[in-house]
């Protein structure tokens, strides 16, 4: 019988098994930005929940919805945290980096994300991501540099059936300019009730309407992209050239907004095309004018945030499987008590000098034990039992040729070493 618990709704456990695939994806990720001179940043998985209202914004989904508000004891109001953006920069705030550093300033995180979603295949309650920022500069070298990382990173995995959307969404010059328009024309058009209060809270958002009787509506809309100041369109042709010169492929898609409310230029958002509708497997943007919302200088920034859940899927989809070393190069069978505490002793001596080595615990037959020696993957087993000690020698037999050889105990870490080269 299994336990009388389960992983709450929308949660999963990463087992064993798939762990490999998870940590790969993650590296992968963060290999890139390392070598662009990212730092590694960790948060608290929750913070006051006004960072998120005011960061993310109280119109998006994310916080009107899907925010995981918790209860305390403090007048203090917590929330898990549905995104680390608000997180990083608050924490970059907090310590001054901005001042005490070059600008901008590099960061890079891994961890959970928590929102309160509808469960479903790529769409969980708390999931994984690998985010980067880059704090306190305006350059169009600065979006395209992380644009391309994620690119980079996406391809060492071996993905290609992944596209890369591009829009601008202007600055505080020409945003409103078009904001006042897109609601003129929403006005006109027949929508439900949750749809209309949208567009007057957030008109952009509902661009982003997946429904079909929406989108219809929407031909015909005035596009961000021919109300753009001269500064945000020249900014934008500057980060096309440069994805362009790094062979960096991107559709220009005049109707992607993203959910959060802080993006100004540059935004985007990778999607793969065998996740059916969570096809969204990483995004990110130009965020302007978040710092000074949440009560700092004004910061020019810009950054991403990568699914690892989405890109598990993906990786699947395209039938690409990341090489998963075994668990250990040597397994430990021991015939008898003397022998338990002599090839004990080698498995310790063998992982001090950097060898994986495991060992039959539990008393079990020879019978067993060699199973499990089979079934834990190891290249060789070490088996020993009395005649062998007396004779200072062990056996090292090679599981997958059945050849065995014997070694003399004091030779052993220098033999297998130099096998498993
Ligand atoms: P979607 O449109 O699919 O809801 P999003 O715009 O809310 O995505 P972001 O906030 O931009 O997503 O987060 C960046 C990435 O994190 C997404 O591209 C996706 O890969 C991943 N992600 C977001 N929400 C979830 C979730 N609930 N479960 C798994 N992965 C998620
Ligand atoms: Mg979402």
């Amino acid at each position: 019988m299994s336990s009388s618990f389960q992983a709450p709704k929308g949660t999963y456990d990463i087992l064993p098994a798939d762990a490999p695939t998870v940590l790969a994806i993650r590296e992968a990720f963060a290999a890139p930005l390392r070598r662009a001179g990212y730092g590694y940043i960790e948060t608290p998985v929750f913070e006051d929940v006004k960072l998120f209202s005011r960061g993310v914004g109280e119109s998006t989904d994310i916080v009107s919805k899907e925010m995981f508000t918790l209860t305390k004891r403090s007048d203090e109001d917590l929330a898990m945290r549905p995104e680390a953006t608000a997180s990083v920069l608050r924490a970059a705030l907090q310590a001054n980096l901005h001042r005490i550093g070059n600008l901008p300033v590099k960061l890079w995180y891994s961890g959970s994300q928590y929102r309160y979603e509808k469960p479903q295949k790529g769409r969980y309650r708390q999931f994984w991501q690998v985010g980067a920022e880059a704090i306190g500069a305006e350059d169009p070298a600065l979006d395209a540099e992380l644009i391309i990382l994620a690119d980079d990173a996406f391809r060492s995995l071996g993905l290609r059936n992944f596209r890369l959307l591009l829009n601008s969404l202007g600055d505080k010059q020409c945003r409103p300019v078009y904001r006042a328009a897109l609601q003129d024309f929403l006005r006109g058009l027949d929508l439900d009730e949750d749809t209309v209060r949208r567009a007057e809270i957030n008109p952009l958002r509902v661009l982003d309407d997946k429904r079909e009787s929406v989108q219809a509506q929407l031909v015909g809309a005035p596009m961000l992209r021919d109300y753009l100041c001269e500064e945000c369109k020249a900014y934008h042709e500057q980060v096309r050239e440069i994805l362009t010169a790094a062979q960096v492929p991107f559709e220009d898609d005049p109707k992607l907004v993203r959910g959060l409310d802080y993006y100004t230029r540059t935004t985007f958002e990778f999607v793969h095309d065998g996740l059916g509708s969570q096809s969204a497997v990483g995004g990110g943007g130009r965020y302007d004018g978040l710092s000074e919302m949440i009560g700092g200088p004004a910061l020019p920034s810009v950054g991403w945030a990568l699914g690892v859940d989405r890109t598990v899927l993906a990786l699947e989809a395209e039938g690409i499987q990341l090489p998963t070393p075994g668990s250990s190069d040597v397994f430990a069978v021991p015939l008898g008590e003397q022998a338990r505490t002599v090839l004990f002793g080698a498995v310790t001596e063998l992982r001090r000098a950097g060898v994986r080595a495991d060992f039959a615990y539990g008393g079990k037959g020879l019978k067993a034990a060699m199973k499990a020696a089979d079934r834990s993957g190891a290249r060789f087993a070490l088996v020993a039992g009395e005649r062998d000690l007396a004779e200072g020698v062990v056996q090292l037999k090679d599981l997958s040729t059945g050849d065995q050889t014997a070694v003399a105990l004091d030779a052993l870490v220098s033999t297998l070493k130099e096998k498993l080269k």
